[in-house]
């Protein structure tokens, strides 16, 4: 408390100078240090400095530091064009048709560097029919660039060689505040681009900083906007949230401005089910976990988990009905699958793991004679077990069974032995059996 009083204080009594429209916060105030920038961020600005161009390190990165948190990547913003850029990084490359950027390579650190660009007048903007931006990469300077960005916190310019903060939308004082405020008019701004509606969300729940009312309030009467954003965007904004780290609060977000329908269709009908929420809350927060402790997370296991509820309901209420196990349980697949990519494009890419985990979470129960060591040497165990625990977690499956497979693996040829339960036991082994009975029905018939 006294310490932000004091810093109010402290803020006030320091000048802070004006540059044509922008204000520039001296490092003494916003006190993030060169050294906070990444190698390669560093290299760009001070390659395009010295080349005579103006450089800075903006949006996420920028946000990112004054909040304390750890940036993801550095992105460089710079007057140079892409070919100017390129003529001064031997490493480098030019990407995108829409918006060309530069990549330039420093080892493993790829910064991305793209040009001031300006928003293109109403008059001359190309939109569908629903006002949404379909071009918006003319070039401009920096004042423009920074008006054609969503929010306020990530319109931030910082200049590593002189350590200042360029900001024109006072997003230094709403970062610090702690406020996710939308640059200009907040329904013409989710208009030219929806998809703007679920970065409020999702940054928002990411930096544990709110939406100001003015961002917040028009998101709801205008959510049906979403229905017009391509497939792929969807689907890259959909990763971005459940792998932010913060999945739970995006999800939980996104439930109360009810902007989660279409996202994934099942999303609805899943939390309903109690197991179902449990399920997909657990997975959610493996992930978060997973991502905080610096270990990979696959998007097809989570995708995975996502929709395994709804296979597995259906698959239960099929066999109930008769239907044969493993047929059954690929004609689910196939559904599930169909029905989710109406909405949102699950690359195919995705489909055969995540087919891959579902399937064998049948086999896992399977503890007799061959079967657990062939299971064993399935190119995606480690999935399959780690999604196993995940229904053992849940309730869905027994823990027994997770702590049979969990000791199952490391252990010793004998005392594998041991724990495999004598062959015919089992449900499966029930099942298999019937057919070889069936001869002895012939035997009867002599
Ligand atoms: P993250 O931490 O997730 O990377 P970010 O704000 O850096 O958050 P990016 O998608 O990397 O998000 O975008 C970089 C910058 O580009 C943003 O900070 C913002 O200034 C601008 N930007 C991105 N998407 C939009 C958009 N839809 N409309 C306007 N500006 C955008
Ligand atoms: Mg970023």
């Amino acid at each position: 408390m006294i310490k932000k009083f004091l810093k109010r204080v402290f803020r006030k009594s320091l000048k802070v100078k004006t540059v044509g429209k922008a204000q520039v916060i001296p490092f003494s105030l916003h006190g993030v240090a060169r050294e906070q920038i990444s190698y390669g961020a560093k290299k760009v600005t001070d390659g395009l400095q010295a080349a005579g161009y103006q450089a800075y390190v903006v949006g996420g990165a920028v946000r990112d530091l004054l909040l304390e948190k750890t940036p993801k990547d550095f992105d460089v913003a710079t007057d140079a064009t892409p070919e100017e850029v390129r003529r001064v990084f031997r490493r480098s490359r030019i990407i995108g048709r829409r918006f060309r950027l530069v990549h330039v390579m420093f080892g493993e650190e790829v910064v991305e560097v793209s040009t001031f660009r300006r928003m293109i007048e109403a008059e001359d903007a190309q939109t569908d029919a629903h006002g949404r931006l379909l071009r918006d990469n003319e070039f401009g300077d920096q004042e423009q660039d920074a008006a054609r960005r969503d929010f306020t916190a990530n319109a931030l310019y910082y200049d590593p060689g002189t350590q200042e903060i360029f900001d024109y939308h006072r997003g230094y004082a709403d970062t610090r505040d702690g406020v996710l405020r939308m640059i200009g008019d907040p329904a013409v701004r989710y208009r030219e681009d929806p998809v703007r509606m679920l970065r409020a969300v999702r940054l928002s729940a990411k930096l544990g900083i709110k939406l100001e009312a003015a961002t917040a309030a028009p998101i709801g009467k205008m959510k049906d906007l979403l229905d017009n954003v391509p497939e792929a965007r969807m689907l890259d904004e959909m990763l971005k949230m459940l792998l932010s780290g913060n999945s739970v609060e995006c999800i939980q977000q996104l439930r109360k401005m009810d902007l989660h329908h279409g996202l994934l269709p099942m999303l609805d009908v899943i939390w309903a089910q109690p197991k179902g929420e449990k399920f997909i809350k657990l997975a959610l927060h493996n992930t978060d976990d997973r991502l905080r402790q610096d270990k990979s997370v696959s998007p097809a296991f989570l995708f995975a988990a996502l929709l395994w509820p709804e296979v597995q309901t259906e698959w239960e209420k099929r066999v109930k009905g008769g239907a044969r196990p493993i047929g059954a349980m690929h004609d689910v697949m196939d559904e599930v699958l169909a029905k989710q990519k109406s909405r949102m494009a699950i690359p195919h890419r995705h489909d055969a793991v995540m087919k891959e985990i579902w399937l064998m979470q049948q086999r896992f129960e399977q503890c007799s004679g061959q079967r657990p060591f062939r299971l064993l040497e399935h190119p995606r165990f480690r999935a399959g077990f780690d999604f196993l625990l995940l229904r053992c977690a849940s309730g869905e499956a027994s823990g027994e069974l997770g702590l049979w497979w969990d000791e199952f693996q490391d252990a010793s040829t004998e005392r594998r032995a041991e724990m495999l339960q004598p062959e015919g036991t089992g449900e499966k082994k029930r099942r298999r059996r019937k057919p070889r009975s069936k001869p002895a029905s012939s035997a009867a018939a002599e």
